[in-house]
């Protein structure tokens, strides 16, 4: 019998089994849980002499898992200039000279967090704007969502694509009148010249391209990025989380994680994609079989295959069925047509991989959807879960499809307009009508859909507690819609045992209870008497992956 090593006492345990939903103590041995209980029934389990930690009466949760996440570029962006919550040539004027008068230099100033509507709603953005921000140094501001950048004159000329550049559809370097391009970029290939002149060349951005650096990084290079990779888990376990699904991912990422597993310094259990492009071909998941091969741990896994279906509501590049508000004719497009995304579907399901899809418009969740059916068709049902990721506007026809396929909703919701980001300019492109089913969180719960959570950090907060308060504080889009609210478990949940479901490991993570892995985050305090909107005003005392202490508030 194993012998347990530590009890954490006087704890509100919010186990998030159904059969045993609460409980006051619990006993770990090694990387695995040994007992939850009263005190008393976990004291005689493990018998005397266990170190013991008392949690104050707070509450006591499985690690979080955020199910959606892009590591690398979050971690590279722990350095960089953010403009989160800032609106206003002064304001973002005032901050990025700041950071230049900081950190002077003659290569790329990088901003992150930048908001649509920084400068004022329907205020243009381009280059000569921000050469009057930094007229004399590169200077290149990335939208929150990563897919539009705005750079300036000598930014745009470092790079290479002051007089344009020739991209796949779907991608635009934007050109003004005047035959130069404007300043805007519109999604990865257009803006990748950019990024390839910060310190890290742009590495971090590969894995959403599912390219490999073009040339073999030095190892000089690799420990950058090694280092880069740690701080993001760090960051991770200081928010309690003990889980994540990478979003983006290539075999140079994995090759990293790898060695930092390999080290003994992986403190966050991963998942990494492999990214499948348009043109690829079936014949592509290769790669992915033999990815999966190599790595199949507790801590690091490759067992999903990721998809770009379209692209996001802001630049008009999200897939709608109809026109968006006021342009007629326009309603973006998918990366793929169905056929070829039946076929990848088919293919990719036929392997056992799990799919998820970034779709955002309600033509590319539909079309989404319809692949999925055609790998059920072609291969018979079979425990999939495969996934969507964001649904950010949905049809209501295919509100019953989620549960009859058995497909995940995997939302942020810190993502859903007028909580952490304003209502528009998003309600004026969608309009009322169609926003009734936008963000539909708890409509497609009730639908019997099963829905994970996520942050979809760099591109949000990472917090998970924030995560929750939004969920929980959430109200209708406008007056005529759902109310779309989570219950406390639900949102709890939605970080926890779903996120687990979600990796096909809610046996051993995402729940309290003996025999699961020892993933575990003790709060400051009790998160179901603490008041909604004070919920993310909790910190996070301590995390436990795999029975190891990963984050100790208070430690060096
Ligand atoms: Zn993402």
């Amino acid at each position: 019998m194993p012998q347990a090593d530590l009890i954490i006492e006087n704890a509100r345990l919010l186990t998030m089994d159904p059969a045993y939903p609460r409980a006051e103590a619990i006993a770990l041995a090694g990387q695995q849980i040994f007992a939850v209980g009263s005190r008393a029934e976990v004291a005689a389990a493990v018998g005397p002499g266990v170190r013991r930690l008392d949690a104050g009466g707070a509450s006591v949760l499985p690690g979080f898992i955020d199910s959606h996440i892009h590591l690398f570029t979050g971690g590279a962006q722990l350095a960089s200039l953010s403009v989160a919550g800032l609106s206003g040539f002064d304001a973002i004027a005032a901050a990025i000279r700041q950071r230049d008068a900081e950190q002077p230099g003659e290569g790329l100033l990088l901003v992150e967090q930048a908001a649509y509507a920084m400068f004022g709603a329907g205020e243009p953005i381009d280059r000569h704007l921000l050469d009057r921000i930094l007229p004399g140094r590169p200077l290149a501001l990335f939208a929150s969502d990563h897919h539009t950048m705005w750079a300036n004159t000598p930014a745009l000329a470092a790079a290479g694509v002051l007089n344009g550049l020739a991209t796949a559809p779907g991608s635009e370097v934007v050109m003004a009148p005047d035959g130069l391009a404007s300043g805007e970029l519109v999604e990865f290939e257009a803006f990748a010249p950019l990024t390839a002149l910060t310190p890290t060349g742009g590495r971090e951005m590969l894995g959403l391209l599912g390219r490999e650096p073009a040339a073999a990084p030095t190892a000089a290079q690799r420990a950058v990025d090694r280092a880069i990779l740690r701080q993001g888990l760090a960051y991770c376990a200081s928010l309690g989380i003990t889980g994540f699904h990478n979003m983006d991912g290539n075999l140079y990422q994995l090759e990293l994680l790898g060695e930092i597993e390999a080290a003994g310094e992986l403190t966050v259990r991963g998942r990494v994609p492999f990214r499948l492009l348009p043109g690829m071909g079936a014949a592509a998941l290769d790669e992915a079989v033999e990815r999966r091969r190599r790595w199949h741990s507790d801590l690091l896994t490759a067992d999903f295959v990721k998809i770009f279906m379209d692209g996001v509501i802001e630049s008009y590049t999200a897939h709608m069925l109809d026109d968006y508000c006021g342009r007629p004719g326009l309603r973006g497009s998918s990366f793929f047509e169905p056929a070829e995304f039946d076929a990848i579907c088919v293919a990719a399901d036929r392997l056992g991989f799990q799919i998820a899809v970034h779709a955002i418009g309600d033509a590319a969740v539909r079309r989404t959807l319809d692949g999925y059916e055609a790998a059920r068709r072609a291969n018979g049902p079979r425990d999939s879960r495969h996934r969507i990721e964001h649904i950010e506007i949905l049809a209501p026809a295919e509100l019953p499809r989620f549960a009859e396929l058995g497909v995940l909703a995997s939302m942020q919701p810190t993502h859903a307009p007028g909580g952490a980001y304003p209502i528009e300019p998003i309600l004026s492109m969608i309009g009322r009508e169609r926003m009734k089913l936008g963000y539909a969180w708890q409509t497609l719960r009730e639908t019997g859909a099963r829905l994970v959570f996520a942050s979809d950090w760099p591109v949000a907060p990472l917090d998970p507690l924030l995560g929750i308060r939004t969920a929980v504080m959430r109200g209708p889009i406008h007056d005529g819609a759902p109310q779309e609210r989570q219950s406390l478990d639900d949102a709890i949940a939605g970080f926890t045992r779903d996120g687990a479901y979600a990796a096909f490991a809610e046996d051993r993570q995402g729940v309290l209870k003996p025999g699961a892995l020892a993933d575990v985050v003790i709060l400051s305090g009790d998160i179901e008497a603490a008041r909604p909107e004070d919920i993310d005003t909790m910190k996070v005392a301590a995390t436990i992956c795999g029975g190891r202490l990963t984050y100790e508030r208070g430690a060096a």
